[in-house]
């Protein structure tokens, strides 16, 4: 009996340092495409929601999103971020409190921010928004070929680019991106019924199908085939921001607010997901922040689009609210720290930059 004893004390130290692994058995990583900080900690901005030129039904949108209190105006726009995760989780980005979340890449628009975060180190060559499959390795690949992770990897996007991003036809992943149909799971009368009107409702952009398709798809094979690490990538935010649409663009917040208010209530009603499960959500860029009309522009020479802003939730993770001056952190770290939570080390052919240890109980 003694020696079995030892034995399994031995075996509980080594896996101890093996894997350091928390209570999270599964992660949703959640990015809305293009969401700056600015509206994130500060809601709506003052002069974006009083112009005419961007803001129309003004008095609409002033009862719902404006008041003379930051603190009341973020909380107008995402009850979610500011009820719920400032007091149980953790929130980064606000540069006015010295938390700096920023790209490493120099490019700030989408398929580099994408990869970077997903690959966890930036390739230069990963430069344009074509559809070209990654030559890198994701996290979520990597995941995929761990031990027990085999089809409980999947990823929900609204951005068609992502099949590339992802590389679905190397890394086998199921990845339902842009117009593509859902065809996973039951044979659920709700799937039926969204295939049908995705395609139904015009949409105005090319290569991009609305939240709602990809939050209600990405939920439903969450109910019905558990996975362990889902990425659901929104993307409505980034497009009314082009369009110079700023109504809009703080209606699509507010929405994906609610969406990881349903997912985490959700979550935390299931038995198989309470307690269990982290979620961690971030944006790909940030946008202008200089003359007025640099909010709707991103790329490598638009001032403030290389910063971005990072929340979790979950049970590893200390309930420090609003982050302040603190070491500066990066997109490139989220590779590591997805892997880190879900007590994998993330290895890869490249360097691999460290995960964010503020995330983590010590
Ligand atoms: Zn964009």
């Amino acid at each position: 009996m003694k020696r079995i004893h030892t034995s399994l004390i031995i075996f509980n130290i080594l896996t101890c340092i093996l894997f350091a692994k928390g209570k999270t058995n599964n992660i949703i990583f959640i990015t809305f495409d293009g969401l700056r900080w600015e509206e994130v900690f500060y809601g709506a901005d003052s002069i974006l929601i009083h112009s005419d030129d961007y803001t129309k039904n003004q008095k609409q949108m002033l009862k719902e999103y404006w008041h003379s209190s930051d603190q009341i105006r973020r909380e107008q726009l995402m009850p979610f971020f500011w009820n719920t995760i400032i007091n149980q989780g953790q929130l980064y980005g606000n540069i006015r409190s010295g938390s700096i979340a920023s790209l490493e890449n120099p490019y700030r628009f989408s398929y580099p921010g994408y990869s970077e975060m997903l690959v966890g180190y930036v390739d230069l060559s990963r430069n344009s928004n074509n559809k070209e499959n990654n030559p890198n390795i994701t996290v979520l690949e990597y995941i995929h070929n761990q031990p027990g992770y085999k089809n409980k990897v999947a990823a929900f996007c609204s951005w068609d680019v992502f099949n590339f991003i992802i590389n679905e036809e190397r890394s086998g992943i199921y990845v339902s991106a842009g117009m593509e149909s859902y065809d996973r799971g039951r044979n659920n009368p709700k799937i039926g019924l969204l295939n049908e009107i995705m395609l139904q409702i015009p949409v105005p952009w090319r290569s991009v199908r609305y939240d709602a398709i990809t939050h209600n798809f990405a939920k439903t094979y969450l109910e019905e085939m558990r996975p362990k690490l889902l990425y659901i990538a929104y993307d409505e935010t980034d497009e009314y921001a082009h369009e110079g649409k700023y109504d809009k663009y703080l209606n699509a917040a507010n929405q994906l607010d609610q969406y990881v208010s349903d997912l985490w209530n959700w979550v935390q009603s299931n038995y198989y997901y309470k307690n269990k499960t982290t979620i961690l959500i971030t944006t790909d860029h940030g946008r202008g922040n200089k003359d007025i009309d640099s909010w709707r522009n991103h790329g490598s020479s638009v001032n403030g689009a290389e910063h971005v802003w990072m929340a979790v939730i979950g049970p590893d993770t200390p309930p420090k609210g609003e982050m302040a001056n603190h070491e500066k952190i990066y997109s490139s770290q989220i590779a590591s720290t997805i892997a880190s939570f879900l007590g994998i080390e993330y290895q890869n052919e490249r360097t691999v930059a460290p995960m964010i240890k503020t995330m983590f109980y010590d």
